[in-house]
């Protein structure tokens, strides 16, 4: 029996809730973790030192500063963009609610081109709008006239184009996401959260398509997924239409503060995005080389690859060798994939061993 049908019936979850169970990759304590897309790479020494002396001098017995100025300062300085239309809040996954929460809602829909990152709809449905989906074939790369066509016969409120798309890893071309945010009746939302593991950068397009934002995240390439910080690059309105529902003071001063140090600290916070990238290359040819693996190209810091063994199964051996990756195969059109983040040298070579030899 389900918990929430133990209430005697008084005390009831929303119905449009009652069929959904919480998301969440499994976190086990297990030796190579690479089911979560975080980087491997710990924040170095001197930049948690830094933080460390920043911390001992907050005043915590007040309230944050409720617009988070100096830090959406410091962001929009970092991502070449104003400051009025800039927004932060705890991981882009908030960023994503507070945008579904002003832009969307009840009576509203909001359009996911599935295989994509299942928060998308989770979040929309969490907030009461109505879900539209639409599947993108495998084997077709998607043009800027289907992507026109998709978003346009859609006619939602919102639009999600995750670029690179989680969990596939490809990066959204700049001529398609110019025909989404034209074709669009409403906001589009690039998710970015992959985006300095690649090159194509939808910030571009912000000045011609005043309903696109940009969505960020300090949880990948920024190695703090700890943190809870995400940031937005749009239009000014988009961040007035988000201050209705923020909740007063929702970034706590422990997180301005690591940020703002994060973005002093940036050159050094990024500096393994080369060795991710090469790292990236290498387990792709190592995999393409195993018997019966394709790999899909990937602009991100993970890899979606099929095999020809039946993926769950597939899943449990590689963790009962110690390796954990994602089991994406429940996802529209990857019923034979896997996921794997890259990780360390170590980590990575740790995984193609496991699976070499289940493979073999
Ligand atoms: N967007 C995408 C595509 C993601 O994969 C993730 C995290 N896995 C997020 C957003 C959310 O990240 P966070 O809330 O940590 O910023």
């Amino acid at each position: 029996m389900n918990r929430l049908d133990g209430l005697d019936g008084r005390v009831r979850v929303r119905d449009d809730l009652a069929d959904l169970t919480p998301y969440g990759a499994p976190q086990l304590d297990v030796p190579v973790r690479l089911n979560t897309n975080e980087t491997p790479f710990p924040v170095p020494q001197p930049v948690l030192d830094d933080i460390a002396e920043a911390v001992r001098g907050l005043e915590l017995h007040r309230y944050p500063d409720r617009e988070a100025l100096e830090l959406r300062e410091a962001l929009a300085l970092h991502g070449g963009h104003g400051v009025e239309g800039t927004w932060a809040a705890n991981g882009s996954n908030e960023v994503l609610q507070q945008l579904l929460q002003a832009f969307a809602g009840p009576g509203r829909a909001a359009l996911v081109v599935e295989p994509t990152y299942a928060m998308h709809s989770l979040i929309a449905r969490a907030t009461g709008t109505r879900v539209l989906t639409r599947v993108q074939p495998r084997d077709l790369a998607i043009t800027p006239g289907m992507a026109a066509e998709l978003v346009g016969d859609a006619g939602a409120e919102v639009t999600f184009w995750c670029s690179p798309n989680n969990p596939t890893g490809e990066a959204a071309a700049p001529d398609v996401l110019a025909a989404v945010c034209q074709a669009a009746p409403g906001l589009v939302v690039v998710d970015e959260a992959y985006g300095e593991f690649g090159s194509a950068h939808a910030v571009k397009l912000l000045t011609s398509f005043p309903n696109l934002v940009v969505t960020r995240t300090f949880s990948k390439a920024f190695r703090m997924a700890g943190v809870r910080l995400g940031y937005l690059l749009g239009d000014p309105a988009v961040v007035d239409g988000i201050r209705l529902v923020r909740l007063p003071y929702h970034l706590s001063v422990l997180t301005q503060t690591v940020g703002l140090r994060a973005l002093a600290h940036v050159g050094t916070l990024m500096g393994h995005i080369a060795a991710t990238r090469q790292e990236r290359e290498r387990v792709a040819a190592a995999l393409a080389a195993l018997p019966g693996v394709g790999v899909l190209p990937s602009d991100a810091n993970f890899l979606c690859f099929s095999t020809d063994q039946p993926p769950r199964a597939l899943w449990r051996r590689l963790l009962d060798r110690g390796v954990l990756v994602r089991d994406v195969s429940s996802y529209p059109t990857l019923d034979r994939y896997l996921r794997v983040t890259i990780g360390t040298p170590a980590e990575n070579d740790a995984f193609l061993a496991a699976l070499a030899g289940e493979l073999a």
